[in-house]
């Protein structure tokens, strides 16, 4: 056998015995060839894809201990515990370790003791640490979360940028950087700072297929259409709900488990302990949804999250993908499920304006947030136009988000639009959306009498729509930059340049007013399939249970013991034995020589 053929079967075997998986996924085989032979590659891959595999497993193949550097410290006791759970060495770095613990690990790296170490950069950084590391056996660096390298990256870590001192140091040692945020800007910088101008590039694109995308118009009842959503689409499963504010968070929070649901609020304003209590709450127990701030959610690795829901709009298309991007890391059906409404529009709009960046930066944000603003509104396929945001390409409708299942329909805006913009001019562009549309609904109120806007021509000429068809009117001209937000002016609504031809009467076809997505027939339902019997039903609950114990027993995670997948898999293969077992997957031998009596047992009891 050649090197190279030899490397691909070891990398197959332990891929096998190791994980309990029979097959790479597209790229990975690749990815970790490259490394197991010492070159260096940089991965762009999506959220879920599987990015851990192509450094754990060059690190068991090579010798010496893989070194993965993370910004995210509260994982690594997850990640560790994972490994280990799978017969792997491993151990943390980081400041929540003391300094017996520390000892204790340096001590296990000098004897050769650890095939994986995660280690948070800052720690990599002192010289202590780097002179230690020149002294062992190194297998490779893994620079995980790679875009914090980049200063326009909204997670930009500054010790980050110090970790081309790697190739430096150990110019020898393969290093392979992992992101899956990377707008080519970003990717530049990487390449850039990290020096892996001689790295591979292995790009599978950002597409998250398992995601259903949906989007509706808040028709003022938000929590209520949120509580409808969760209920049909997915009861009793883990979800993330994103909202604006903390006191929204704390209220919404309380709210639903006033509904019965078991809901936990996260955001900045509260105690270190309880944001704590509160994470490994949703990442322990079942069913558990999040109430956030945009301040939770950084490296939640739970695979098992069924859907993300957005109570209030990100300011960018890069936000918005990151935030859903934490459903369905399993590969199993997830929905990202939002709500926006013209709120939204004029606050995201306000917020800009009053910005103190420079007017490059600002420009850069409005461009943001109106690509944001048009995902909203698009009547065609959202993944298509998701992934051309990031310079992706996929040749056909997907199939799976709101537009491709129930194809918005469109009408003929033109005359409204030129009645809602005069009625912008007739009133002096001093006036917020509210009064506007009271004008052209031909309210008979006092504010209006005293205005004199019971004279203006536009006074009563709107009554073929409602005032939610308006407000929705209103906003998609604010979208579309017809209109903007004067903040000076109490939120008075301008005409813009961009107006005129509307007024001079060029067509404009808009999305129709549609109904939050609820479950419809024609939707189809989109959770993870049903059982087919009672049978196994109860199996399924078994096994969960028995997980559960093991789980508690060791102070873990669930799914650190075995993922749904595996449990799913066990529930509708039934094996009876350890030599069937061992042929799930996600049991590899470790997991099959500690677990694999006790699920057999229950499997063949439940007969
Ligand atoms: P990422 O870090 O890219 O978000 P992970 O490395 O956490 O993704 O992998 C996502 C999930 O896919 C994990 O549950 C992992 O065990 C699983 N997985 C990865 N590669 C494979 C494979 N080749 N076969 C089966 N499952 C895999
Ligand atoms: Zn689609």
């Amino acid at each position: 056998m050649n090197d190279e053929t030899q490397i691909s079967s070891k990398a197959a075997q332990t891929l096998k015995q190791v994980f309990g998986y029979d097959s790479f996924r597209p790229q990975q085989k690749q990815i970790v060839e490259q490394i197991c032979k010492g070159e260096d590659a940089l991965v762009l891959m999506p959220t879920g894809g599987g990015k851990s595999l192509c450094y754990q497993i060059p690190s068991l193949v090579r010798e010496g201990v893989g070194i993965i550097i993370s910004p995210l410290i509260a994982l690594m006791q997850d990640q560790v515990d994972t490994l280990q759970q799978l017969g792997v060495s491993a151990a943390y770095l980081n400041s929540t370790l003391r300094a017996p613990q520390v000892q204790q690990v340096i001590q296990q790296l000098h004897a050769g003791e650890l095939q994986m170490l995660y280690i948070a950069p800052e720690r990599l950084m002192m010289s202590q640490t780097l002179v230690m590391l020149s002294q062992i056996n190194i297998a490779l660096f893994a620079i995980d979360e790679a875009h914090c390298v980049s200063q326009w990256g909204h997670d930009f870590r500054p010790e980050y940028i110090q970790l081309s001192v790697l190739h430096e140091r150990f110019p020898h040692i393969p290093r392979i950087a992992l992101t899956a945020t990377a707008d080519k800007a970003t990717r530049q910088e990487i390449i850039e700072r990290l020096s892996l101008q001689h790295a591979t590039l292995f790009n599978s694109g950002f597409d998250r297929p398992n995601i259903r995308y949906s989007i509706s118009e808040n028709s003022g009842n938000a929590r209520d259409q949120l509580l409808r959503f969760i209920q049909s689409e997915h009861p009793a499963e883990a979800g993330i709900v994103y909202c604006l504010s903390r006191k929204r968070v704390d209220e919404l929070a309380s709210w639903l488990c006033h509904k019965g649901l078991n809901a936990l609020p996260y955001h900045a304003g509260l105690s270190t302990d309880r944001r704590r209590t509160h994470q490994q709450r949703f990442l322990r127990e079942d069913g558990i949804i999040m109430v956030a701030t945009i301040a939770f959610g950084m490296g939640i690795d739970k695979p098992d999250v069924r859907f993300v829901a957005h109570l209030n709009l990100p300011k960018s298309l890069e936000a918005y993908y990151q935030e859903t991007g934490r459903a369905g890391r399993d590969g199993q059906p997830a929905d990202a499920w939002m709500l926006y409404g013209l709120q939204d529009v004029i606050v995201l709009r306000q917020m800009q304006q009053q910005s103190e960046a420079s007017e490059h930066y600002k420009r850069i944000e409005q461009h943001k947030l109106s690509a944001m603003l048009g995902f909203c509104e698009i009547t065609s396929c959202r993944r298509q136009a998701l992934l051309h945001y990031f310079g992706d390409y996929l040749d056909a409708p997907c199939g799976n988000c709101d537009t491709c299942l129930e194809p918005p329909k469109t009408w003929d805006a033109t005359t409204a639009a030129q009645k809602a913009l005069s009625c912008v001019h007739r009133t002096g562009q001093r006036f917020g959306v509210n009064h506007l549309i009271d004008v052209l609904m031909g309210k008979e109120s006092e504010r209006i009498k005293r205005f004199g806007h019971d004279e203006v021509s536009t006074f009563a000429i709107g009554k073929e729509l409602n005032t939610q068809e308006w407000r929705h009117l209103y906003r998609q001209l604010i979208s579309r930059g017809l209109l903007s937000v004067d903040i000076e002016g109490y939120g008075a609504i301008k005409l813009n340049e961009a107006a005129r031809p509307i007024l001079k009467g060029e067509p404009l076809q808009l999305r129709k007013l549609k109904k939050a997505a609820g479950r419809s027939s024609k939707r189809g339902k989109n959770n993870v399939e049903a059982f087919a019997t009672p049978e196994e039903n109860s199996l399924w609950e078994k096994l969960r249970e028995h997980r559960k114990e093991l789980a508690d027993q060791q102070g873990v995670p669930p799914f650190v013991i075995f993922h749904d997948s595996t449990l799913r898999e066990m529930v509708i293969s039934r094996p009876a034995n350890l030599l069937d077992m061992g042929q799930i997957t996600g049991v590899g031998a470790k997991k099959l020589e500690r677990y694999g009596d006790d699920f057999v047992g229950i499997i063949t009891l439940s007969e």
